[in-house]
């Protein structure tokens, strides 16, 4: 019990001061069995906040759930059964191997420390881990192969922004993040890429602030066409960092350009059906990005997700049955464009340049 209630203590009293994260790792599957080896760094595993269990990198550690609670094997042989275990290792190195099966062997690694308990009859892990450490892991799961110093320092100030702004969004789990898509992918520790351990630690503890000295919302998109957008036009609140601005960086990039060809019936029953105007838009230059039609009710938002549009930047062409739409940029458009910023890089453009240039009226301090 009282490991649950140190996990809530912690969760607690987490501020931006604090430098570990926790994060709920391999959440997708329906872990039932897993297996644990230490190849680096000893490890103690609380059982239940009672005994102690040494391990070292002789051992292999079973833990299957079974009825809401967790039954741990050292070496084949049954050591008991628990409610959570803790596995805690002072040694800054150490991480832990996770194995299990799921349609094929399963590998992944962990640093610092893990909490395990069963929740809906499976067994959670909770890692909690030192953030740099996090950063790396999720720049790599994220862009791994990735090379260019200026874009992976990019990444890291806005990935640690990130995490640290949605440090709450997994209370009811007894965690911070996911290590999923929703939070930012997580693999656990990067293992390959020497650059990024390098970015990430060159940016200390980094982040982004606005005016107000609030840690900014750091979204980003593939590419923006040529024009940014502000993240009222998009979506319902304004940011004073979200502001449109033109980047000629990425127009020349892979995502710059779309064509898309639509049924002239479908095209018009769609824009019938959304505005009493009957004047059906078939033929428009759009120079700028623009939120709605010309002279029509329909947003451009709803048009990208009715017809699946790569963006919301686009010029329409009529022929005889079917509109042309001629688009630009790949994504939402709000914020950092991910091709200009690649662009900047290779330019050789430093990566406070390339955030500055993207969020406006920002600053970048070290949060340490
Ligand atoms: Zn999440
Ligand atoms: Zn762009």
């Amino acid at each position: 019990m009282r490991v649950l209630l140190s996990i809530i203590f912690c969760l607690s009293f987490f501020n931006l001061n604090a430098k570990d994260v926790f994060v709920d790792v391999l959440s997708s599957y329906k872990l039932q069995k897993i297996q644990l080896e230490f190849p680096k760094g000893q490890y103690t595993i609380n059982l239940d906040d009672q005994d102690l269990l040494r391990v070292t990198s002789a051992d292999v550690i079973l833990i299957y759930s079974i009825s809401n609670k967790i039954s741990l094997f050292k070496n084949a042989k049954l050591i008991g059964t628990y409610k959570q275990l803790y596995i805690n290792s002072d040694d800054a190195d150490a991480n832990v191997k996770v194995v299990f099966f799921n349609k094929s062997q399963k590998i992944f690694y962990y640093q610092d420390q893990l909490y395990i308990r069963t929740l809906a009859a499976k067994l959670q892990i909770v890692n909690e881990v030192e953030l740099n450490k996090y950063i790396k892991g999720v720049i790599e799961s994220e862009i791994g192969n990735v090379k260019n110093a200026e874009l992976l320092k990019v990444q890291a100030v806005i990935s640690r922004t990130y995490a640290l702004k949605h440090l709450d969004r997994h209370k009811v789990d007894g965690a911070q993040l996911c290590d999923m898509v929703h939070c930012q992918v997580y693999h656990g520790k990067n293992r390959f890429n020497k650059e990024i351990s390098a970015a990430v630690d060159s940016t200390h503890y980094e982040v982004i602030i606005d005016s107000d000295s609030n840690l900014i919302e750091a979204v980003f998109h593939a590419n923006c066409g040529g024009l940014t957008v502000n993240s009222e036009d998009i979506w319902s609140k304004p940011r004073s960092y979200l502001k449109s601005v033109v980047d000629t960086f990425c127009i020349t990039e892979k995502q710059a350009n779309w064509t898309k060809e639509i049924d002239k019936q479908k095209w018009i029953s769609y824009l019938n059906s959304k505005s009493k105007q009957t004047q059906v838009p078939f033929a428009f230059i759009s120079e700028n990005r623009l939120n709605f039609l010309p002279s029509f009710a329909v947003s451009t938002k709803d048009l990208r997700e009715s017809f699946n549009l790569r963006s919301t930047y686009f010029s329409v062409e009529e022929t005889d049955d079917k509109v042309i739409l001629r688009g630009r940029g790949f994504g939402h458009g709000v914020g950092m464009c991910q091709e200009g910023a690649i662009r900047m890089a290779n330019l050789g453009k430093k990566y406070q340049e390339i955030i500055n240039f993207y969020y406006c009226d920002i600053s970048i301090v070290n949060n340490d």
